[in-house]
């Protein structure tokens, strides 16, 4: 059996042509499956179109007290989901069901995931992508254990084995796309090409893309950490010898005029220095605490009443 998870959050526009479309694909190869939407605290009609589509005993639902994002409602279907295989997709059809039969036959005794990397992208401003290289490159060489294909999407199909190993990393605050990642297995990965959303909007705004890369950066690697280490030396070298210099300079040739502009300088750029390490550490022990909380990733309101988590 194959699973298919699907966060959904305010899609009303998309989701009855994203039902058929999968379902078609799915008669169409003769396999058993079970759907698994979740409602992430939808202000729209998904969640009424949603429990429509659960007429059919093999869609199922789940449905948050409130928006969580996406990463929480992957968790939810994740640990919900009962298939050999699992697939998450989005429901903006921006992740083509038609492409599923592909995906499922590479599948085979040598490769664990199957997962997709979008090409050509031309749905963002190059702005946006000069970032998006920026982060793959720093992420790689900073993370530990993680090493990012650039354009790696969510899309993807998965063997149990690899979700149950997914799902035992405990964090709360989740960066899948290193997550998937981190936890190895042989991934083989298909090119797609850029698809435009079909309706509806993208939730996300250039500072949630920004974000989001800071928050891998952080999930995967101490090196901020280390840069303050780094600086810190650097400028207390320059200070050392700069303090000679003048040292040297007042014996040889007598007192100088005092320079408070370098004074001021210094001050700033030290000062400045100080508070992004500040800053810096302060995001990792916002993480901590966040992390020592312990709430819940996310909390269900309502769900499909066949729906069962063994663990
Ligand atoms: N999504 C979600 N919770 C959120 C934001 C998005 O479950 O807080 C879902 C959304 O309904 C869609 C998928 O995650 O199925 C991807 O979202 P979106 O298309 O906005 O992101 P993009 O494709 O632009 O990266
Ligand atoms: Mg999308």
């Amino acid at each position: 059996m194959i699973s298919f998870v699907v966060p959904v959050y305010n899609e009303e526009d998309s989701l009855n042509l994203f039902n058929e479309r999968l379902t078609r694909v799915l008669h169409s190869i003769d396999t058993s499956y079970e759907i698994i939407y979740v409602d992430d605290g939808s202000y729209d009609n998904s969640l009424n179109i949603i429990k429509n589509f659960a007429n059919d005993s093999k869609v199922k639902f789940i449905s948050f007290s409130r928006n969580f994002g996406k990463e929480s409602a992957m968790l939810a279907g994740l640990k919900f989901s009962k298939g050999d295989l699992v697939c998450v997709m989005d429901a903006d059809l921006q992740h083509p069901p038609e492409l599923i039969p592909q995906m499922l036959s590479e599948i085979d005794d040598n490769t664990d995931v199957v997962a997709t990397i979008r090409i050509n992208r031309n749905s963002t401003s190059k702005f946006y992508n000069f970032g998006a290289k920026k982060f793959y490159k720093i992420m790689n060489r900073t993370g530990k254990g993680v090493k990012l294909t650039p354009g790696v999407q969510d899309f993807r199909i998965m063997k149990r084995q690899v979700v149950e190993s997914i799902l035992s990393l405990n964090e709360k605050r989740r960066f899948s796309k290193g997550i998937f990642n981190w936890v190895g297995y042989n991934t083989k990965y298909i090119e797609i090409k850029d698809y435009k959303r079909l309706r509806g909007k993208t939730k996300w705004k250039f500072m949630d893309s920004f974000r989001y890369g800071i928050d891998g950066i952080i999930s995967f690697s101490t090196a901020p950490l280390d840069l303050a280490i780094f600086l810190g030396t650097i400028l207390s070298a320059i200070g050392f010898f700069y303090a000679l210099y003048i040292a040297i300079k007042t014996l040889v040739l007598g007192k100088d005029v005092p320079g408070f502009a370098t004074i001021v300088c210094l001050l700033l750029i030290i000062g400045g220095v100080n508070l992004i390490f500040l800053g810096i550490i302060g995001s990792y022990i916002g993480r901590i605490y966040e992390e020592v909380k312990n709430r819940p990733s996310y909390i269900i309101k309502e769900k499909s009443e066949d729906l069962f988590k063994d663990n």
